[in-house]
Protein backbone atom coordinates (compact mmCIF):
# COMPACT_ATOMS: atom_id res chain seq x y z
CA UNK A 1 0.00 0.00 0.00
CA UNK A 2 1.33 3.80 -0.74
CA UNK A 3 1.98 4.86 2.57
CA UNK A 4 3.23 8.18 2.06
CA UNK A 5 1.66 10.56 -0.23
CA UNK A 6 2.81 14.31 -1.22
CA UNK A 7 -0.08 15.92 -4.04
CA UNK A 8 0.55 19.42 -5.28
CA UNK A 9 -2.27 21.64 -6.00
CA UNK A 10 -4.18 19.28 -3.36
CA UNK A 11 -6.26 22.69 -1.98
CA UNK A 12 -8.92 22.16 -4.65
CA UNK A 13 -9.96 19.96 -7.32
CA UNK A 14 -8.15 17.08 -8.84
CA UNK A 15 -5.17 16.99 -6.32
CA UNK A 16 -7.76 17.67 -3.26
CA UNK A 17 -9.91 14.63 -4.63
CA UNK A 18 -6.30 12.56 -4.40
CA UNK A 19 -5.53 13.73 -1.13
CA UNK A 20 -8.95 12.66 -0.02
CA UNK A 21 -8.78 9.25 -1.99
CA UNK A 22 -5.19 8.38 -0.14
CA UNK A 23 -6.35 9.35 3.07
CA UNK A 24 -9.26 6.86 3.17
CA UNK A 25 -6.83 3.98 2.13
CA UNK A 26 -5.27 5.32 5.48
CA UNK A 27 -2.06 7.01 3.94
CA UNK A 28 -0.77 10.01 5.50
CA UNK A 29 -0.77 12.44 3.29
CA UNK A 30 1.22 16.20 2.55
CA UNK A 31 -1.20 18.44 0.69
CA UNK A 32 1.23 20.94 -0.92
CA UNK A 33 -0.44 24.44 -2.20
CA UNK A 34 -0.30 28.19 -2.54
CA UNK A 35 -3.54 28.73 -1.36
CA UNK A 36 -3.12 28.38 2.48
CA UNK A 37 -6.34 28.98 3.65
CA UNK A 38 -7.62 26.01 0.85
CA UNK A 39 -4.69 23.84 1.77
CA UNK A 40 -5.03 23.46 5.37
CA UNK A 41 -8.67 22.69 5.42
CA UNK A 42 -7.54 20.16 3.07
CA UNK A 43 -5.12 19.18 5.31
CA UNK A 44 -7.27 19.24 9.02
CA UNK A 45 -9.97 17.19 6.88
CA UNK A 46 -7.61 14.27 5.52
CA UNK A 47 -5.42 14.28 9.28
CA UNK A 48 -2.53 15.14 6.93
CA UNK A 49 0.40 17.64 6.85
CA UNK A 50 -0.05 20.99 5.34
CA UNK A 51 2.93 22.94 3.24
CA UNK A 52 2.37 26.21 1.64
CA UNK A 53 4.43 25.26 -1.77
CA UNK A 54 4.96 27.80 -4.57
CA UNK A 55 5.44 25.15 -7.14
CA UNK A 56 6.73 27.72 -9.66
CA UNK A 57 10.01 28.31 -6.95
CA UNK A 58 13.20 25.68 -7.11
CA UNK A 59 13.24 26.21 -3.11
CA UNK A 60 9.47 25.37 -2.27
CA UNK A 61 9.35 22.44 -4.32
CA UNK A 62 13.19 21.08 -2.50
CA UNK A 63 11.58 22.32 1.17
CA UNK A 64 8.14 19.93 -0.01
CA UNK A 65 10.29 17.26 -0.26
CA UNK A 66 12.44 17.45 2.29
CA UNK A 67 9.73 18.26 4.76
CA UNK A 68 8.03 15.43 3.83
CA UNK A 69 11.12 12.90 4.30
CA UNK A 70 11.73 14.59 7.66
CA UNK A 71 7.84 14.47 9.11
CA UNK A 72 7.44 10.96 7.45
CA UNK A 73 10.61 8.86 7.05
CA UNK A 74 10.47 8.59 3.38
CA UNK A 75 7.96 8.96 0.19
CA UNK A 76 5.81 6.70 -1.48
CA UNK A 77 4.29 8.68 -4.02
CA UNK A 78 4.62 12.08 -5.41
CA UNK A 79 1.86 13.72 -7.57
CA UNK A 80 2.30 16.78 -9.40
CA UNK A 81 -0.81 17.95 -9.76
CA UNK A 82 -0.74 21.58 -9.62
CA UNK A 83 -1.40 23.68 -12.80
CA UNK A 84 -3.08 26.64 -14.12
CA UNK A 85 -5.18 27.94 -17.15
CA UNK A 86 -5.20 30.90 -19.05
CA UNK A 87 -2.03 31.52 -21.22
CA UNK A 88 -3.73 33.97 -23.24
CA UNK A 89 -4.13 33.56 -27.03
CA UNK A 90 -2.14 34.70 -30.25
CA UNK A 91 -5.00 37.30 -31.33
CA UNK A 92 -4.43 40.71 -30.55
CA UNK A 93 -6.65 41.13 -28.14
CA UNK A 94 -5.32 38.57 -25.97
CA UNK A 95 -2.03 38.44 -26.39
CA UNK A 96 -0.62 38.75 -22.76
CA UNK A 97 3.28 38.32 -22.10
CA UNK A 98 2.77 37.99 -18.29
CA UNK A 99 -0.04 35.12 -18.60
CA UNK A 100 1.90 33.65 -20.94
CA UNK A 101 5.04 33.54 -18.24
CA UNK A 102 2.65 32.47 -15.45
CA UNK A 103 1.15 29.32 -17.52
CA UNK A 104 4.94 28.51 -18.51
CA UNK A 105 6.24 28.91 -14.87
CA UNK A 106 3.49 26.48 -12.48
CA UNK A 107 2.25 23.76 -15.50
CA UNK A 108 6.07 23.54 -16.79
CA UNK A 109 8.83 24.91 -14.86
CA UNK A 110 6.72 23.75 -11.83
CA UNK A 111 6.73 20.55 -12.55
CA UNK A 112 10.92 20.25 -14.00
CA UNK A 113 11.55 21.53 -10.36
CA UNK A 114 9.30 18.90 -8.51
CA UNK A 115 11.06 16.03 -10.55
CA UNK A 116 14.05 16.92 -9.76
CA UNK A 117 13.49 17.27 -5.79
CA UNK A 118 10.81 14.58 -5.46
CA UNK A 119 12.61 11.67 -8.09
CA UNK A 120 15.91 11.31 -5.38
CA UNK A 121 14.19 11.12 -2.90
CA UNK A 122 11.63 8.43 -3.85
CA UNK A 123 14.18 6.04 -4.92
CA UNK A 124 16.14 6.95 -1.98
CA UNK A 125 13.49 5.63 0.04
CA UNK A 126 13.33 2.12 -2.10
CA UNK A 127 11.73 3.29 -5.24
CA UNK A 128 8.32 4.16 -5.81
CA UNK A 129 5.31 6.24 -8.53
CA UNK A 130 5.55 9.41 -9.67
CA UNK A 131 2.61 11.29 -11.36
CA UNK A 132 2.48 14.36 -13.31
CA UNK A 133 -1.23 16.05 -13.98
CA UNK A 134 -0.95 16.82 -17.81
CA UNK A 135 -4.42 16.43 -19.74
CA UNK A 136 -5.81 15.88 -23.02
CA UNK A 137 -4.91 18.97 -24.10
CA UNK A 138 -1.12 17.68 -24.16
CA UNK A 139 -2.16 15.33 -26.65
CA UNK A 140 -4.26 16.95 -28.79
CA UNK A 141 -5.58 20.62 -29.16
CA UNK A 142 -6.38 23.44 -27.05
CA UNK A 143 -7.47 26.08 -29.45
CA UNK A 144 -8.93 28.21 -26.51
CA UNK A 145 -5.50 28.16 -24.97
CA UNK A 146 -2.39 27.07 -26.89
CA UNK A 147 0.15 28.04 -24.34
CA UNK A 148 -1.52 25.59 -21.62
CA UNK A 149 -1.72 22.88 -24.28
CA UNK A 150 2.20 23.55 -25.07
CA UNK A 151 2.78 22.42 -21.44
CA UNK A 152 1.04 20.02 -21.22
CA UNK A 153 2.59 18.15 -24.24
CA UNK A 154 5.71 19.67 -22.30
CA UNK A 155 5.27 17.20 -19.28
CA UNK A 156 4.53 14.39 -20.89
CA UNK A 157 7.86 15.04 -22.66
CA UNK A 158 9.41 15.06 -19.08
CA UNK A 159 7.61 11.91 -18.34
CA UNK A 160 8.78 9.92 -20.91
CA UNK A 161 12.34 11.31 -21.43
CA UNK A 162 12.72 10.69 -17.59
CA UNK A 163 10.91 7.47 -16.98
CA UNK A 164 13.99 4.76 -18.84
CA UNK A 165 16.55 6.08 -16.44
CA UNK A 166 14.69 5.89 -12.94
CA UNK A 167 12.95 3.14 -13.96
CA UNK A 168 16.70 1.22 -12.52
CA UNK A 169 15.95 3.16 -9.17
CA UNK A 170 12.67 1.54 -8.79
CA UNK A 171 10.82 5.04 -9.72
CA UNK A 172 8.01 4.67 -12.33
CA UNK A 173 6.62 8.01 -13.57
CA UNK A 174 3.54 8.24 -15.61
CA UNK A 175 1.08 11.32 -16.76
CA UNK A 176 -2.34 11.73 -16.17
CA UNK A 177 -4.12 13.28 -19.14
CA UNK A 178 -7.75 13.85 -17.77
CA UNK A 179 -10.36 15.19 -20.14
CA UNK A 180 -12.67 17.69 -18.72
CA UNK A 181 -13.23 17.19 -14.90
CA UNK A 182 -15.39 19.24 -12.65
CA UNK A 183 -13.25 21.96 -11.03
CA UNK A 184 -12.94 25.40 -10.32
CA UNK A 185 -10.14 25.80 -13.04
CA UNK A 186 -13.75 25.61 -15.57
CA UNK A 187 -15.32 29.14 -15.36
CA UNK A 188 -19.52 28.52 -14.32
CA UNK A 189 -19.65 29.89 -18.59
CA UNK A 190 -17.17 26.97 -19.28
CA UNK A 191 -19.14 24.53 -17.69
CA UNK A 192 -23.04 25.37 -18.93
CA UNK A 193 -21.01 25.77 -22.41
CA UNK A 194 -19.12 22.13 -22.53
CA UNK A 195 -22.49 20.46 -21.11
CA UNK A 196 -24.72 22.33 -23.80
CA UNK A 197 -22.11 20.69 -26.59
CA UNK A 198 -22.54 17.25 -24.94
CA UNK A 199 -18.84 16.96 -22.95
CA UNK A 200 -18.97 14.63 -20.25
CA UNK A 201 -17.39 15.81 -17.65
CA UNK A 202 -15.68 13.83 -14.63
CA UNK A 203 -15.50 13.97 -11.27
CA UNK A 204 -12.66 15.07 -9.08
CA UNK A 205 -12.94 12.29 -7.30
CA UNK A 206 -13.10 9.58 -10.25
CA UNK A 207 -9.70 11.26 -11.54
CA UNK A 208 -8.28 10.32 -7.50
CA UNK A 209 -9.54 6.27 -7.72
CA UNK A 210 -7.65 6.58 -11.58
CA UNK A 211 -4.62 7.94 -10.51
CA UNK A 212 -4.46 5.60 -7.43
CA UNK A 213 -4.72 2.10 -9.88
CA UNK A 214 -2.03 3.80 -12.11
CA UNK A 215 0.17 4.52 -8.87
CA UNK A 216 0.04 1.20 -7.76
CA UNK A 217 0.73 -0.50 -11.30
CA UNK A 218 3.76 -1.46 -12.81
CA UNK A 219 4.06 0.97 -15.38
CA UNK A 220 6.34 3.84 -16.59
CA UNK A 221 6.82 6.32 -19.30
CA UNK A 222 3.20 5.91 -19.60
CA UNK A 223 0.47 8.85 -20.48
CA UNK A 224 -3.37 7.81 -20.06
CA UNK A 225 -6.33 8.93 -20.61
CA UNK A 226 -9.10 9.59 -18.20
CA UNK A 227 -12.29 10.32 -19.18
CA UNK A 228 -15.73 10.24 -17.59
CA UNK A 229 -17.08 7.02 -16.72
CA UNK A 230 -14.32 4.82 -18.54
CA UNK A 231 -11.32 3.24 -17.28
CA UNK A 232 -7.90 4.84 -18.00
CA UNK A 233 -6.44 4.38 -21.56
CA UNK A 234 -2.79 3.99 -21.79
CA UNK A 235 -1.68 6.14 -25.39
CA UNK A 236 -0.26 4.57 -27.93
CA UNK A 237 2.88 6.57 -28.66
CA UNK A 238 4.76 6.04 -32.30
P1 LIG B 1 -8.10 23.62 -9.53
O1 LIG B 1 -8.01 25.05 -9.94
O2 LIG B 1 -9.30 23.14 -8.80
O3 LIG B 1 -6.81 23.19 -8.69
C1 LIG B 1 -5.52 23.66 -9.01
C2 LIG B 1 -4.77 23.87 -7.71
O4 LIG B 1 -3.41 24.23 -8.04
C3 LIG B 1 -5.34 25.00 -6.85
O5 LIG B 1 -5.53 24.54 -5.52
C4 LIG B 1 -4.29 26.09 -6.92
O6 LIG B 1 -4.19 26.89 -5.76
C5 LIG B 1 -3.03 25.27 -7.13
N1 LIG B 1 -1.93 26.06 -7.68
C6 LIG B 1 -1.97 26.95 -8.70
N2 LIG B 1 -0.77 27.52 -8.85
C7 LIG B 1 0.05 26.96 -7.92
C8 LIG B 1 1.42 27.14 -7.59
N3 LIG B 1 2.21 28.02 -8.25
N4 LIG B 1 1.93 26.41 -6.58
C9 LIG B 1 1.15 25.53 -5.90
N5 LIG B 1 -0.14 25.32 -6.16
C10 LIG B 1 -0.68 26.04 -7.17
O7 LIG B 1 -7.95 22.81 -10.91
P2 LIG B 1 -7.87 21.25 -11.23
O8 LIG B 1 -8.76 21.01 -12.37
O9 LIG B 1 -8.00 20.40 -10.01
O10 LIG B 1 -6.39 21.18 -11.78
C11 LIG B 1 -5.45 20.21 -11.35
C12 LIG B 1 -4.60 19.80 -12.55
O11 LIG B 1 -5.44 19.12 -13.47
C13 LIG B 1 -3.98 20.97 -13.32
O12 LIG B 1 -2.64 20.63 -13.66
C14 LIG B 1 -4.84 21.07 -14.56
O13 LIG B 1 -4.15 21.63 -15.63
C15 LIG B 1 -5.18 19.61 -14.78
N6 LIG B 1 -6.34 19.34 -15.60
C16 LIG B 1 -7.58 19.79 -15.26
C17 LIG B 1 -8.66 19.51 -16.08
C18 LIG B 1 -10.05 19.98 -15.77
O14 LIG B 1 -10.92 19.99 -16.66
N7 LIG B 1 -10.35 20.36 -14.53
C19 LIG B 1 -8.47 18.75 -17.25
C20 LIG B 1 -7.20 18.29 -17.56
C21 LIG B 1 -6.14 18.59 -16.73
Amino acid sequence: MTQVVVVTGAASGIGAAVARHFAGLGARVVVADIDEAGGAAVAEEVGGLFVRCDTTGEQDNQALIDTAVQTYGGLDLVHLNAGIGDGGGFGEDDYDTRRRHRVLAVNLHGVMFGLHAALPALAAHGGGSLLVTSSMAGLGAAPFDPVYAATKYGVIGLVRSLAPAWQEKGVRINALCPGFVRTPILSPEAVAYLLGEGYALAEPAEIAASAAGIAAGEETGQAYVLQAGRAPEPVAFP
